[in-house]
């Protein structure tokens, strides 16, 4: 079974398709019942999105510096993101 750490460890490659079929189902599986990794792949989700819509341009060290906070909080914080809500 995937645990939390080796999520994080594989997330990118999870957003970006890059994983195997059968380690990306691990991911989906995991993202189902842990709702603090749900979070994480959004936040990573939504600073990989920024990323991507920035670089046309170069990279921007300041905004980069922002998402790194923003990930890491949401980190510390666990699921307070009203977007993430659960069904439950
Ligand atoms: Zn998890």
């Amino acid at each position: 079974m995937l645990m939390c750490k080796d999520l994080a460890v594989i997330a990118s490659d999870y957003i970006d398709g890059e994983l195997p079929v059968l380690e990306n189902m691990s991911v989906k599986m995991h993202l189902m019942m842990c709702k603090d990794c749900r979070t994480f792949i959004g936040n990573l989700r939504a600073s990989t999105d920024m990323l991507n819509a920035h670089s046309s341009g170069q990279a921007d060290e300041e905004l980069i510096r922002k998402i790194d906070e923003r990930v890491a909080l949401a980190l510390k914080e666990g699921s307070q993101d009203p977007t993430n809500q659960d069904p439950d």
